[in-house]
């Protein structure tokens, strides 16, 4: 189970880097609780991916986004560690 998700994270990850996206940090979300990871993509832009499965964190957490994919600033929702 433990194992099954690291494998998950393990092989999203690979494909991100494989198609030139960038690891930049690791937040957690002030809205949701979780923790998510900043990620440039090939074009350059920032995007929020939740850090368990690395998909789009707006899919589980669209009101942190207003429903919007973010822009390159990171928004007050959000705060370092
Ligand atoms: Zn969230």
């Amino acid at each position: 189970m433990a194992a099954d998700s690291i494998q998950i994270r393990m092989q999203a990850e690979r494909d991100l880097e494989r198609k030139g996206y960038r690891f930049i940090s690791r937040q957690k979300c002030a809205f949701c609780g979780r923790e998510f990871e900043w990620w440039r993509t090939p074009r350059g832009k920032l995007i929020p991916l939740t850090a368990c499965n690395l998909e789009p964190h707006w899919r589980i957490c669209g009101r942190a986004f207003r429903n919007k994919k973010p822009s390159m600033q990171t928004a007050g929702y959000f705060r370092q560690f």
